[in-house]
């Protein structure tokens, strides 16, 4: 079988040389409380970059020579001694760029299909993506009925879920993306009452048209946010959820504009999605609800084979992919 690991650390974009994949005979046997799980779907995130680098951070880094970290789906086709899982059961976990993994049951979690939902789904809106903008507008944005909520990499995973769950609030909502045809989608699908392209020359002089700004849902830092930092209301609420603008640079660039959090008393405040946990549950029964009655939407950018996956990665950082970036590694 197949898995890919960190084989040394990019300084800038991530290269050709960053990952290597090994082939290695499957005769792995899961210990007591194990499974074997035949890895299905892996998750391609913007957090992988972050991964890789040798700092302080909310997880280790992974190492060079370890297989490279990565949110899965996959079916246990073996159990261990006393494992509370049926061989043929769907689980999720850190299963990492492999195309098999030996768990231990802790760290494995049951997925249940619901109607209306794929399993796919578990990685995208009812997995971290979905509950990060779940929770980061909930507790960090706070949005409220009528206010005036902006997302940036609106067109993405995470962003395309918050400018739904916005809407959902009753907040007019602003997105910003890559592209004309990522805008029309936000607009033509996803109900988002204006998209901005930051591509065109004119975006900080479109911007105006949203008037200030009272939530701001943040995924990609640096010049973006500056210009959005001279556009916020009185109590503005700004909810850094990620920065990729600056992931692949060598030292992130600092923030010119940050004086109107002073003048406009606004707030400025991080959040990671693991500290959320206990509350899991009840977030995905409440959006699969959403994605049963259709009334949340969802798109996939799926890429086919492991082998794949480090080509792929990148994509997230030219901006190629639309909705959730999958890598499929076997059928269900
Ligand atoms: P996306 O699906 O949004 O993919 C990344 C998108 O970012 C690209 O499609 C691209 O779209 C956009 N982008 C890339 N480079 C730039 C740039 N220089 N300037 C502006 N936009 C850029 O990824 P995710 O939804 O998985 O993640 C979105 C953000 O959420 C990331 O910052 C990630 O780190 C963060 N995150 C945070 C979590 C937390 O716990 N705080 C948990 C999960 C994710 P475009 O064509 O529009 O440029």
């Amino acid at each position: 079988y197949k898995r890919i690991v960190l084989n040394s650390r990019p300084v800038g974009d991530i290269e050709p040389t960053t990952f290597r994949t090994e082939t290695l005979t499957l005769d792995l046997k899961p210990g007591e409380r194990e499974v074997l799980v035949q890895v299905t779907w892996l998750s391609l995130d913007p957090a992988m970059r972050g991964y890789i680098r040798d700092v302080r951070s909310y997880l280790p880094p992974v190492q060079i020579g370890e297989v490279m970290r990565a949110q899965g789906l996959g079916v246990v086709i073996q159990a261990g001694r006393g494992s509370a899982h049926n061989v043929g059961q769907l689980v999720s976990g850190a299963f990492g760029w492999t195309e098999f993994v030996v768990m231990k049951d802790k760290n494995v979690e049951k997925v249940t299909v619901t109607k209306g939902v794929e399993a796919i789904d578990f990685l995208n809106t009812l997995g971290t993506s979905g509950l990060t903008a779940y929770f980061g507008l909930r507790d960090v944005c706070q949005v409220k009925p009528g206010e005036k909520m902006l997302v940036s990499g609106a067109a993405g995973s995470v962003g395309s879920v918050a400018c739904q769950l916005g809407k959902r609030a009753g907040a007019t909502v602003y997105a910003i993306a890559g592209s004309q045809e990522k805008c029309a989608w936000l607009e033509k699908e996803l109900g988002v009452d204006k998209a901005f392209n930051y591509k065109s020359p004119s975006f900080r002089q479109d911007l105006k048209e949203a008037g200030y700004i009272d939530v701001y849902f943040d995924n990609v830092g640096g010049d973006i946010l500056d210009t959005v930092l001279m556009r916020l209301n009185k109590g503005a609420r700004i909810a850094l959820c990620g920065a990729i603008s600056q992931y692949n640079a060598v030292k992130p660039k600092g923030l010119q504009n940050y004086l109107t959090l002073i003048s406009q008393r606004a707030k400025l405040q991080g959040f990671i999605i693991l500290d959320y946990t206990a509350e899991f549950p009840a977030a995905i029964a409440e959006m699969s609800r959403g994605l049963a009655d259709g009334s949340l939407k969802r798109k996939f950018h799926i890429v086919q084979g492991l082998e794949q996956a480090p080509v792929a990665l990148p994509m997230l950082f030219s901006g190629g992919n639309t909705g959730k970036l999958v890598v499929k590694v076997s059928d269900e």
